[in-house]
Protein backbone atom coordinates (compact mmCIF):
# COMPACT_ATOMS: atom_id res chain seq x y z
CA UNK A 1 0.00 0.00 0.00
CA UNK A 2 1.00 3.49 -0.79
CA UNK A 3 1.58 5.40 2.72
CA UNK A 4 -1.39 6.63 4.37
CA UNK A 5 -0.63 10.10 4.15
CA UNK A 6 -0.36 10.21 0.30
CA UNK A 7 -3.73 8.71 0.36
CA UNK A 8 -5.57 11.08 2.05
CA UNK A 9 -6.76 14.03 0.63
CA UNK A 10 -3.89 16.59 2.18
CA UNK A 11 -7.19 18.75 3.33
CA UNK A 12 -8.21 16.20 5.51
CA UNK A 13 -4.77 15.11 6.72
CA UNK A 14 -3.82 18.73 7.78
CA UNK A 15 -6.71 19.54 8.88
CA UNK A 16 -7.88 19.72 12.94
CA UNK A 17 -10.85 17.87 14.20
CA UNK A 18 -14.11 19.05 16.28
CA UNK A 19 -13.21 18.96 19.90
CA UNK A 20 -16.46 17.86 21.97
CA UNK A 21 -16.98 18.79 25.49
CA UNK A 22 -17.17 14.62 25.79
CA UNK A 23 -13.42 14.58 24.51
CA UNK A 24 -11.89 17.33 25.89
CA UNK A 25 -12.82 15.77 29.56
CA UNK A 26 -13.13 12.15 29.85
CA UNK A 27 -13.80 10.24 33.36
CA UNK A 28 -15.65 10.40 36.21
CA UNK A 29 -17.08 13.75 37.42
CA UNK A 30 -20.42 14.07 39.37
CA UNK A 31 -21.53 17.31 38.09
CA UNK A 32 -20.80 17.87 34.12
CA UNK A 33 -21.65 21.26 33.36
CA UNK A 34 -19.54 21.27 30.12
CA UNK A 35 -22.21 20.68 27.36
CA UNK A 36 -25.03 23.25 27.78
CA UNK A 37 -27.34 20.12 28.52
CA UNK A 38 -30.58 20.32 30.56
CA UNK A 39 -29.65 19.03 33.59
CA UNK A 40 -33.04 17.12 33.73
CA UNK A 41 -34.69 14.11 31.56
CA UNK A 42 -31.79 11.54 32.08
CA UNK A 43 -30.26 9.77 30.83
CA UNK A 44 -31.15 11.38 27.33
CA UNK A 45 -30.33 14.55 28.39
CA UNK A 46 -26.81 13.96 27.65
CA UNK A 47 -24.75 13.91 24.63
CA UNK A 48 -23.86 10.40 23.74
CA UNK A 49 -20.44 8.67 23.95
CA UNK A 50 -18.73 10.30 20.73
CA UNK A 51 -16.55 7.34 20.30
CA UNK A 52 -18.88 4.57 21.56
CA UNK A 53 -16.53 2.66 23.34
CA UNK A 54 -18.53 0.42 25.38
CA UNK A 55 -20.43 -0.79 21.66
CA UNK A 56 -16.80 -1.31 20.42
CA UNK A 57 -15.72 -3.05 23.06
CA UNK A 58 -18.38 -5.38 22.53
CA UNK A 59 -17.98 -5.99 18.66
CA UNK A 60 -14.11 -5.99 19.67
CA UNK A 61 -14.51 -9.66 21.27
CA UNK A 62 -17.26 -10.87 19.35
CA UNK A 63 -15.42 -10.11 16.06
CA UNK A 64 -11.87 -10.54 17.63
CA UNK A 65 -10.45 -7.40 16.48
CA UNK A 66 -9.09 -3.95 18.44
CA UNK A 67 -11.59 -1.87 19.65
CA UNK A 68 -9.00 0.42 17.55
CA UNK A 69 -9.48 -0.84 14.52
CA UNK A 70 -13.35 -0.15 14.67
CA UNK A 71 -15.32 2.56 13.26
CA UNK A 72 -19.53 2.93 13.99
CA UNK A 73 -21.70 5.03 11.46
CA UNK A 74 -25.19 5.58 11.10
CA UNK A 75 -25.00 2.55 9.14
CA UNK A 76 -22.66 1.46 6.60
CA UNK A 77 -23.62 4.32 4.42
CA UNK A 78 -21.91 6.50 6.50
CA UNK A 79 -18.81 4.34 6.32
CA UNK A 80 -19.05 4.32 2.21
CA UNK A 81 -19.68 8.04 2.38
CA UNK A 82 -16.55 9.21 5.18
CA UNK A 83 -14.03 6.62 2.99
CA UNK A 84 -14.88 8.62 0.01
CA UNK A 85 -14.47 11.61 1.58
CA UNK A 86 -11.75 10.73 3.69
CA UNK A 87 -9.58 9.88 0.42
CA UNK A 88 -10.94 11.14 -3.07
CA UNK A 89 -10.32 14.15 -4.03
CA UNK A 90 -13.34 16.04 -6.13
CA UNK A 91 -12.86 16.65 -9.69
CA UNK A 92 -9.86 14.74 -9.54
CA UNK A 93 -9.77 11.10 -7.88
CA UNK A 94 -11.50 8.29 -9.16
CA UNK A 95 -13.07 5.08 -7.69
CA UNK A 96 -13.08 1.25 -9.00
CA UNK A 97 -15.91 -0.99 -8.42
CA UNK A 98 -17.78 -3.91 -10.13
CA UNK A 99 -21.30 -3.53 -11.61
CA UNK A 100 -23.88 -5.00 -10.89
CA UNK A 101 -23.34 -4.20 -7.54
CA UNK A 102 -25.18 -1.98 -4.39
CA UNK A 103 -26.05 1.30 -5.67
CA UNK A 104 -24.87 3.43 -2.59
CA UNK A 105 -20.96 3.51 -3.80
CA UNK A 106 -22.02 4.87 -7.18
CA UNK A 107 -24.38 7.10 -5.19
CA UNK A 108 -21.99 8.47 -2.47
CA UNK A 109 -19.33 9.10 -5.27
CA UNK A 110 -21.55 11.26 -7.03
CA UNK A 111 -22.45 13.25 -3.98
CA UNK A 112 -18.42 13.93 -4.04
CA UNK A 113 -18.07 14.63 -7.31
CA UNK A 114 -15.83 11.35 -7.39
CA UNK A 115 -15.43 9.26 -11.15
CA UNK A 116 -16.85 6.05 -10.70
CA UNK A 117 -15.45 3.19 -12.85
CA UNK A 118 -17.44 0.66 -13.14
CA UNK A 119 -16.31 -3.27 -14.31
CA UNK A 120 -18.61 -5.82 -15.64
CA UNK A 121 -18.50 -9.08 -13.78
CA UNK A 122 -18.20 -12.04 -15.45
CA UNK A 123 -20.66 -14.40 -16.53
CA UNK A 124 -20.69 -16.26 -12.99
CA UNK A 125 -20.96 -13.15 -11.54
CA UNK A 126 -17.42 -13.38 -10.23
CA UNK A 127 -14.27 -10.63 -10.01
CA UNK A 128 -12.47 -9.72 -13.72
CA UNK A 129 -9.32 -9.28 -11.66
CA UNK A 130 -7.50 -8.25 -14.90
CA UNK A 131 -9.86 -5.60 -15.74
CA UNK A 132 -10.68 -4.43 -12.75
CA UNK A 133 -6.96 -3.96 -11.66
CA UNK A 134 -6.65 -2.17 -15.67
CA UNK A 135 -9.55 -0.10 -14.79
CA UNK A 136 -7.34 1.16 -11.70
CA UNK A 137 -4.58 4.07 -12.07
CA UNK A 138 -2.73 6.74 -10.15
CA UNK A 139 -5.97 8.45 -9.12
CA UNK A 140 -7.73 5.37 -7.85
CA UNK A 141 -7.58 5.79 -4.35
CA UNK A 142 -10.69 3.16 -3.82
CA UNK A 143 -11.95 0.08 -4.72
CA UNK A 144 -15.49 -0.74 -3.64
CA UNK A 145 -16.20 -4.29 -3.48
CA UNK A 146 -19.18 -6.46 -2.31
CA UNK A 147 -19.08 -10.08 -1.19
CA UNK A 148 -21.65 -12.10 -0.84
CA UNK A 149 -22.16 -9.42 -3.44
CA UNK A 150 -26.39 -7.57 -3.81
CA UNK A 151 -28.00 -8.37 -5.90
CA UNK A 152 -26.62 -11.13 -7.54
CA UNK A 153 -26.17 -13.27 -4.05
CA UNK A 154 -22.86 -14.68 -4.52
CA UNK A 155 -19.47 -14.29 -2.96
CA UNK A 156 -16.91 -12.83 -5.20
CA UNK A 157 -13.82 -16.21 -5.57
CA UNK A 158 -11.48 -15.51 -2.80
CA UNK A 159 -8.52 -15.99 -4.48
CA UNK A 160 -9.53 -13.18 -6.66
CA UNK A 161 -10.10 -10.59 -3.79
CA UNK A 162 -6.68 -11.91 -2.03
CA UNK A 163 -4.73 -10.88 -6.04
CA UNK A 164 -6.70 -7.64 -6.00
CA UNK A 165 -5.53 -7.28 -1.92
CA UNK A 166 -2.23 -7.87 -2.91
CA UNK A 167 -1.99 -6.03 -6.41
CA UNK A 168 -3.77 -2.90 -5.65
CA UNK A 169 -1.58 0.12 -3.71
CA UNK A 170 -4.77 2.05 -2.25
CA UNK A 171 -8.13 1.02 0.28
CA UNK A 172 -9.86 -1.91 -0.78
CA UNK A 173 -13.27 -2.19 1.00
CA UNK A 174 -14.85 -5.43 1.26
CA UNK A 175 -18.41 -4.75 1.70
CA UNK A 176 -19.49 -7.94 4.03
CA UNK A 177 -23.06 -7.02 4.90
CA UNK A 178 -24.14 -10.84 4.14
CA UNK A 179 -21.30 -12.26 5.45
CA UNK A 180 -23.71 -13.99 8.23
CA UNK A 181 -25.60 -15.89 5.69
CA UNK A 182 -22.75 -17.36 3.89
CA UNK A 183 -20.56 -20.20 3.98
CA UNK A 184 -17.41 -18.10 3.40
CA UNK A 185 -15.34 -17.01 5.99
CA UNK A 186 -15.33 -12.83 6.47
CA UNK A 187 -11.79 -11.14 5.63
CA UNK A 188 -11.99 -9.68 9.38
CA UNK A 189 -9.00 -12.41 9.74
CA UNK A 190 -6.92 -10.72 7.17
CA UNK A 191 -6.74 -7.13 8.71
CA UNK A 192 -3.64 -7.60 9.78
CA UNK A 193 -1.97 -8.45 6.97
CA UNK A 194 -3.51 -6.55 4.89
CA UNK A 195 -3.20 -2.82 5.54
CA UNK A 196 -5.13 -1.45 2.57
CA UNK A 197 -8.43 -3.61 3.70
CA UNK A 198 -11.28 -2.29 4.99
CA UNK A 199 -14.55 -4.59 5.78
CA UNK A 200 -17.74 -3.48 6.15
CA UNK A 201 -20.47 -4.97 7.92
CA UNK A 202 -24.22 -4.06 9.29
CA UNK A 203 -26.85 -4.43 12.22
CA UNK A 204 -29.39 -4.27 9.20
CA UNK A 205 -29.16 -7.93 7.85
CA UNK A 206 -28.54 -11.01 10.27
CA UNK A 207 -29.08 -8.89 13.29
CA UNK A 208 -32.83 -7.95 12.03
CA UNK A 209 -31.91 -3.88 13.41
CA UNK A 210 -31.99 -2.13 9.93
CA UNK A 211 -33.98 0.38 12.21
CA UNK A 212 -31.25 1.73 14.42
CA UNK A 213 -28.65 2.49 11.48
CA UNK A 214 -25.50 1.02 12.87
CA UNK A 215 -22.67 0.06 10.25
CA UNK A 216 -19.00 -0.92 10.86
CA UNK A 217 -16.14 -0.54 9.22
CA UNK A 218 -13.17 -2.68 9.97
CA UNK A 219 -9.29 -1.36 9.46
CA UNK A 220 -5.98 -0.53 10.90
CA UNK A 221 -6.00 1.49 13.85
CA UNK A 222 -4.40 4.29 11.74
CA UNK A 223 -7.18 4.34 8.87
CA UNK A 224 -10.02 4.07 11.37
CA UNK A 225 -8.26 7.48 13.10
CA UNK A 226 -8.61 9.29 9.49
CA UNK A 227 -12.62 8.29 9.16
CA UNK A 228 -13.25 8.91 13.12
CA UNK A 229 -11.54 12.34 12.46
CA UNK A 230 -13.88 13.57 10.16
CA UNK A 231 -17.25 12.31 10.96
CA UNK A 232 -19.85 14.58 12.83
CA UNK A 233 -18.93 14.27 16.53
CA UNK A 234 -21.86 12.56 17.62
CA UNK A 235 -22.59 10.43 14.59
CA UNK A 236 -24.23 7.29 16.27
CA UNK A 237 -26.96 8.21 18.89
CA UNK A 238 -27.58 6.81 22.31
CA UNK A 239 -30.71 4.80 21.60
CA UNK A 240 -28.96 3.00 18.63
CA UNK A 241 -26.07 2.80 20.96
CA UNK A 242 -28.15 1.16 23.84
CA UNK A 243 -30.11 -1.12 21.73
CA UNK A 244 -27.14 -2.49 19.86
CA UNK A 245 -25.70 -2.98 23.13
CA UNK A 246 -28.48 -5.50 23.94
CA UNK A 247 -28.77 -7.12 20.47
CA UNK A 248 -25.36 -8.08 20.40
CA UNK A 249 -26.24 -10.04 23.57
CA UNK A 250 -28.34 -11.90 21.76
CA UNK A 251 -26.33 -14.05 19.75
CA UNK A 252 -28.18 -17.57 19.99
CA UNK A 253 -31.50 -15.41 19.09
CA UNK A 254 -29.60 -14.34 15.68
CA UNK A 255 -27.72 -17.52 14.48
CA UNK A 256 -31.32 -19.01 15.18
CA UNK A 257 -33.22 -16.68 12.97
CA UNK A 258 -30.23 -16.83 10.48
CA UNK A 259 -30.71 -20.87 10.31
CA UNK A 260 -33.86 -20.57 9.82
CA UNK A 261 -33.23 -17.85 7.32
CA UNK A 262 -31.44 -20.33 5.32
CA UNK A 263 -33.20 -23.30 5.69
CA UNK A 264 -36.29 -21.20 4.08
CA UNK A 265 -33.97 -20.05 1.64
CA UNK A 266 -33.10 -23.59 0.73
CA UNK A 267 -37.02 -24.35 0.83
CA UNK A 268 -37.00 -21.61 -1.82
CA UNK A 269 -34.22 -23.23 -4.52
CA UNK A 270 -36.05 -26.28 -4.11
CA UNK A 271 -39.74 -24.92 -5.16
CA UNK A 272 -38.94 -22.17 -7.24
CA UNK A 273 -37.63 -23.90 -10.00
CA UNK A 274 -40.96 -25.87 -10.54
CA UNK A 275 -43.11 -23.22 -11.27
CA UNK A 276 -43.62 -21.88 -14.62
CA UNK A 277 -42.66 -18.75 -15.00
CA UNK A 278 -39.27 -19.13 -13.20
CA UNK A 279 -36.55 -19.40 -15.78
CA UNK A 280 -33.62 -19.78 -13.74
CA UNK A 281 -32.51 -19.01 -10.12
CA UNK A 282 -28.45 -18.39 -9.53
CA UNK A 283 -26.81 -19.29 -6.61
CA UNK A 284 -26.89 -17.53 -3.30
CA UNK A 285 -24.85 -16.78 -0.06
CA UNK A 286 -27.15 -14.01 1.45
CA UNK A 287 -30.44 -14.03 2.24
CA UNK A 288 -32.10 -13.10 -0.72
CA UNK A 289 -32.29 -14.86 -4.44
CA UNK A 290 -32.10 -13.69 -7.89
CA UNK A 291 -34.74 -15.07 -9.69
CA UNK A 292 -34.82 -15.13 -13.71
CA UNK A 293 -38.55 -14.77 -15.05
CA UNK A 294 -40.13 -14.90 -17.94
CA UNK A 295 -41.57 -11.32 -17.58
CA UNK A 296 -40.08 -9.40 -14.43
CA UNK A 297 -41.93 -6.73 -15.29
CA UNK A 298 -45.46 -7.87 -15.53
CA UNK A 299 -44.71 -10.17 -12.65
CA UNK A 300 -43.43 -7.37 -10.70
CA UNK A 301 -46.68 -5.72 -11.21
CA UNK A 302 -48.66 -8.57 -10.08
CA UNK A 303 -47.34 -9.45 -7.21
CA UNK A 304 -47.44 -5.53 -6.04
CA UNK A 305 -51.42 -6.38 -7.12
CA UNK A 306 -51.55 -9.13 -4.27
CA UNK A 307 -49.58 -7.39 -1.71
CA UNK A 308 -46.50 -9.31 -2.57
CA UNK A 309 -43.54 -7.05 -2.94
CA UNK A 310 -40.07 -8.00 -4.42
CA UNK A 311 -37.08 -6.22 -6.18
CA UNK A 312 -37.71 -5.82 -9.98
CA UNK A 313 -33.86 -5.75 -11.06
CA UNK A 314 -34.65 -5.90 -14.50
CA UNK A 315 -33.11 -2.58 -15.90
CA UNK A 316 -29.68 -3.82 -13.83
CA UNK A 317 -26.67 -5.05 -16.06
CA UNK A 318 -26.61 -8.43 -15.95
CA UNK A 319 -29.69 -9.09 -14.38
CA UNK A 320 -31.89 -8.75 -17.66
CA UNK A 321 -35.69 -10.67 -16.35
CA UNK A 322 -34.56 -10.70 -13.13
CA UNK A 323 -36.17 -10.19 -9.34
CA UNK A 324 -34.44 -10.20 -6.51
CA UNK A 325 -36.35 -11.96 -3.58
CA UNK A 326 -35.60 -11.45 -0.40
CA UNK A 327 -36.16 -14.69 2.04
CA UNK A 328 -38.89 -14.10 4.34
CA UNK A 329 -40.64 -15.81 7.32
CA UNK A 330 -42.09 -19.62 6.43
CA UNK A 331 -45.66 -18.25 6.07
CA UNK A 332 -44.34 -14.77 3.82
CA UNK A 333 -42.48 -17.42 1.34
CA UNK A 334 -45.04 -20.13 0.99
CA UNK A 335 -47.60 -17.30 0.02
CA UNK A 336 -44.86 -16.05 -3.01
CA UNK A 337 -44.59 -19.18 -4.27
CA UNK A 338 -48.94 -19.48 -3.94
CA UNK A 339 -48.74 -16.29 -5.66
CA UNK A 340 -46.32 -17.06 -8.75
CA UNK A 341 -47.75 -20.65 -9.43
CA UNK A 342 -51.53 -18.97 -9.56
CA UNK A 343 -49.89 -16.28 -12.35
C1 LIG B 1 -28.10 -3.74 2.94
C2 LIG B 1 -26.70 -3.45 2.57
C3 LIG B 1 -25.89 -2.66 3.39
C4 LIG B 1 -26.41 -2.10 4.67
O1 LIG B 1 -26.36 -0.76 4.72
P1 LIG B 1 -26.76 -0.02 6.09
O2 LIG B 1 -26.55 1.40 5.76
O3 LIG B 1 -25.81 -0.54 7.13
O4 LIG B 1 -28.17 -0.39 6.40
C5 LIG B 1 -24.58 -2.44 3.03
N1 LIG B 1 -24.08 -2.97 1.92
C6 LIG B 1 -24.82 -3.73 1.10
C7 LIG B 1 -24.22 -4.32 -0.10
C8 LIG B 1 -26.15 -3.99 1.40
O5 LIG B 1 -26.89 -4.73 0.57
Amino acid sequence: MKDLKDLVRRNVWNMKPYSSARDEFQGNASVFLDANENPYNGPYNRYPDPMQWELKEKIAALKGVKRESIFLGNGSDEAIDLVIRAFCEPGADNIVSIDPSYGMYEVAANVNNVAFRKVRLDDRFDLDTDRLLEAADDDTKVIFLCSPNNPTGNNLSRDRLYQVLDAFQGIVVIDEAYVDFSTEPSFLGELENFPNLMVLQTMSKAWGAAGIRLGMAFASPEIITVLNKIKYPYNVNLLTQEYALSRLNETRNKEMQVETIIHERERLQEELPKINCVRKIYPTDANFLLVEVTDANAIYEKLVQRGIIVRNRTNVTLCNGCLRITVGKPDENKKLIMALKEL
